[in-house]
């Protein structure tokens, strides 16, 4: 693989080539390539002009929408590190990192600035502020109607729309090489405190790259962005490789089944990426038809665990497959999926879901807790070394020689590998249940209760038995209209598991909780069942 050395380089060399193609669709809005290209110049020119410096952070706190892009191009153009933010985050954990990445610049709605973000900054070392006003989507009765109304400017922010406007030359000398931090990905803290994930431009250029050549997808292709661009799957498999492609890339907002769906009608997109769970929200819309799907050229699903029985519900109600691909934050998104040329996301010998195949020029293995190779089909930790890989986490040393012995990434993961090469993850190491001395791993559990139809969504936890040590409780939430209580649901479980793997407890939710990624938060399951509610 041979990549460009930025996506600023890549993106470049597309506006260059399809100066007119649309770059990014938001809504009725289009942007072609060669005015993203003059917004994000002005908006590099700004930053520079305002004292930004080669290498100074930039936090971009904004959902899926053309300023996102056009923020995240000026600031590299300006030579900068982008810090992305979930804006949904709580104050204190983007104050935590506006500090910890010694944030000087932020960019961000101007409703989220006037309703928290300008109290949050205070004490940080922000001192540019840039704010825009992004249209949201909002259900009035049966209608959906775009909204935000414009805040007026606040005094002491500048407008973002008005400096991209400006014509701004993007500053001289600033341009970024493959070995410069592109990115301090905060990690979602699923499991314990964010630490600042360090994705260089070669990281992420090496993972686009990979898409482009890998994918089999037609010229100009049309990325729907299902995932959120300030988690790295959105950022690296659609955003980056969106424009390494010269592709269209369909923005939304933020996740809402009905306006995916309108959204695949009127976009025909070739491909999109997203976790399980926004499938199985698809899928559970009662105007969701195989016409929707009739585009695609390959569909992935990423960053957490993809249940068999989904694949198979999917396959056969809407037509395509949903394609596994195993990554983190600390490998710039993929570093192992299921290759496109074969017709069947499965292990060919074996017949079964796995995550996939290492990447080019990448080495997954698996491991013992003394570090030594595991024979093949036995499981162990899964560590990964390849381009995509992270040189590290932001100023924290030790945490980086924990988690990067030798420049290797220890995933935390529980695998396996078989001869032919295919990867499968079992579960975090740190989630596994204790139930009378036996192992039982949650997604072997929840991949059970998937198969019961009136089960949209499935969490396993263990929780504290004075019998057995752990026991294993089930969080469920059901799919619309369908019918089961809890009793029903652990029997179907002990009809196909081992007596100790069973739930013994069993609880309905209205919805199960999720971090804005989409991944259910067993954590917060945990401590639910260790309080006792
Ligand atoms: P934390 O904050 O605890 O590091 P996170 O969920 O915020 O976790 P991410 O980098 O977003 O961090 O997610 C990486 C994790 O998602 C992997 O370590 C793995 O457990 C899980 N994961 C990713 N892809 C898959 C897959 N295809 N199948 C199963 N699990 C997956």
């Amino acid at each position: 693989i041979q990549p460009a050395d930025t996506l600023v380089h890549a993106f470049r060399r597309s506006a260059a080539e399809a100066p007119d193609r649309v770059c990014l669709a938001y809504f009725d809005g289009r942007l072609g390539y060669r005015e993203v290209d003059e917004l994000s110049d002005s908006v590099a020119g700004h930053l520079a002009a305002r004292g930004l410096a080669r290498g100074d952070r930039v936090a971009v706190v904004l959902q899926n929408s053309p300023l996102f892009v056009i923020a995240l191009l000026g600031a590299w153009k300006a030579g900068a590190t982008v810090v992305p933010v979930n804006p949904m985050h709580k104050s204190a954990e983007v104050a935590h990192v506006l500090r910890d990445g010694e944030v000087t610049a932020l960019i961000c709605s101007d409703r989220a600035w006037e309703t928290y973000l300008r109290d949050t900054a205070a004490d940080s070392p922000v001192r540019i502020v840039l704010t825009g006003c992004e249209l949201d989507f909002q259900t009035r009765g049966d209608t959906r109607v775009l909204a935000f109304e414009r805040l007026p400017q606040a005094p002491d922010a500048d407008d973002l729309t008005a400096v991209a406007r400006a014509g701004h030359q993007a500053p001289e000398g600033r341009a970024a090489g493959p070995a410069d931090i592109a990115l301090i990905s905060y990690t979602s803290g699923t499991s314990g405190a964010p630490k600042g994930a360090t994705n260089t431009h070669g990281n992420i250029m090496h993972n686009a790259e990979r898409q482009r050549t890998g994918l089999r997808l037609p010229d100009a292709p049309v990325y729907y962005a299902l995932a959120p661009l300030f988690h790295i799957t959105g950022m690296v498999c659609q955003l980056a490789a969106c424009l390494n492609s010269a592709g269209t890339l369909v923005l939304t907002y933020r996740f809402d089944a009905g306006v995916v769906l309108e959204a695949f009608a009127e976009h025909r997109p070739h491909y999109t990426v997203g976790p399980s769970t926004a499938f199985m929200a698809l899928a559970a819309h009662p105007a969701c038809t195989r016409d929707h799907f009739a585009s695609f050229a390959h569909i992935s699903s990423g960053g957490a665990p993809l249940p068999p029985a989904l694949v198979e519900k999917f396959r056969a109600g809407f037509g395509p497959y949903i394609r596994n691909g195993y990554g983190l934050t600390e490998c710039t998104a993929p570093c192992a999926s299921v290759p496109a040329q074969l017709e069947a996301p499965v292990d060919p010998a074996s017949g079964t879901l796995a995550v996939g195949v290492p990447g080019p020029d990448t080495v997954v293995r698996i491991v013992d807790d003394q570090g030594v190779e595991a024979p093949f089909g036995e499981q162990g930790e899964i560590v990964v070394r390849g381009p995509q890989v992270v040189p590290g986490y932001w100023r924290l040393p030790e945490a980086t020689a924990e988690t990067f012995p030798d420049g290797e990434l220890r995933t935390g993961d529980i695998g396996f590998m078989d001869e032919q090469g295919w990867l499968y993850v079992v579960d975090r190491k740190k989630d596994m249940i204790n139930a009378s001395g036996f192992k039982v791993w949650p997604r072997e559990v929840e991949d059970v209760l998937y198969t019961h139809p009136a089960v949209r969504e499935a969490a396993v936890v263990g929780v504290p038995d004075g019998y057995r040590g752990e026991t294993v409780r089930a969080y469920i939430s059901l799919r619309p209209g369908a019918e089961a209580d809890a009793g029903t649901l652990a029997a179907y479980c002990k009809d196909r598991l081992a007596a100790y793997k069973y739930p013994r407890q069993v609880e309905i939710l209205p919805d199960l909780p999720k971090t804005a990624t989409g991944k259910i938060l067993r954590r917060e399951l945990r401590s639910r069942a260790h309080d006792g509610r």
